[in-house]
């Protein structure tokens, strides 16, 4: 039985002061985080290590918003999977859309990296999702499918590996994909992990579903069968929506 998991992406928002203080209303909150779904956070590099104390033994997950593909050296303003981990980071989230259309990752970019953090221990959240310009084409499944193939790509075991789809057009739009939109992708996402990894494996998988999720719509998204959580952005930088959303998903 898979548990869902909810991770609030806060992209490039919040201070370290704002971020200790945002962590700590969740932390204090959400009581044991394993409580039927896991939980997490994804900070700034900057506030990782402080917001690493705040969540400490709390069960919540810290989770990067992204890493380099090498291990260290001449790549100026990169981060590493050892800087991460030793920063108390245990998942790193890739591939986000935002990283894709702004700073031109592709898949094989977002490969390296999904193959550099899962063999240096972390835990990967991969990204994928179609543009409105390839849902309106008609490419949706295609594009998704090519995402997840070449995101994991020589990759031998994927239970540290959780899949996000995130469809463009739902990200900061308040527009939500519904949930049979949903549904859709996220099982031909699992059919595609079935043809890669095997039956076992698809059947662990946890699919998160992000774009405008908040407490309103999260439990009926939730409740499909093949979504598996969310990854939020907007709302996880409220206390009291991220942990609406996370009692959805429990
Ligand atoms: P919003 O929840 O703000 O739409 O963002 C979703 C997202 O991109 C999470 O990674």
């Amino acid at each position: 039985m898979r548990k869902n998991v909810v991770v609030g992406n806060w992209k490039m928002n919040t201070t370290v002061a704002e971020a200790v203080e945002l962590a700590s209303a969740i932390a204090e909150r959400i009581g044991s985080g394993e409580a039927g779904c896991e939980i997490g956070i994804a900070p700034p590099f900057v506030s990782l290590t402080e917001v690493g104390k705040v969540v400490g033994q709390s069960g919540i997950m810290l989770a990067a918003q992204n890493c380099h593909f090498e291990s260290d050296g001449a790549f100026t303003g990169e981060v590493s999977v050892r800087m991460l981990e030793a920063a108390g980071c245990s998942c790193v989230i890739l591939g986000h859309s935002e990283r894709r259309q702004y700073f031109g990752e592709t898949n094989a970019i977002v490969n390296r990296k999904v193959r550099k953090a899962l063999d240096g221990g972390l835990k990967v959240i991969l990204c994928v999702g179609e543009t409105l310009e390839q849902r309106q084409q008609g490419v949706t499944e295609d594009i998704v499918t090519t995402q997840v193939r070449e995101g994991l790509d020589g990759v031998d075991d994927v239970s540290r590996v959780v899949i996000a789809y995130e469809p463009v057009w739902a990200i900061g739009t308040g527009k939500t994909a519904t949930s049979q939109q949903a549904q859709e992708v996220h099982a031909s996402i699992r059919e595609t992990v079935r043809e890669m990894f095997g039956e076992a494996a698809a059947a662990e998988m946890r699919i998160q579903y992000g774009g405008s999720v908040k407490p309103a719509n999260a439990a009926e998204l939730f409740a499909m069968p093949d979504i598996d959580g969310g990854l939020i952005g907007g709302a996880s930088l409220k206390a009291d929506d991220f942990i609406a959303i996370v009692e959805a998903a429990r």
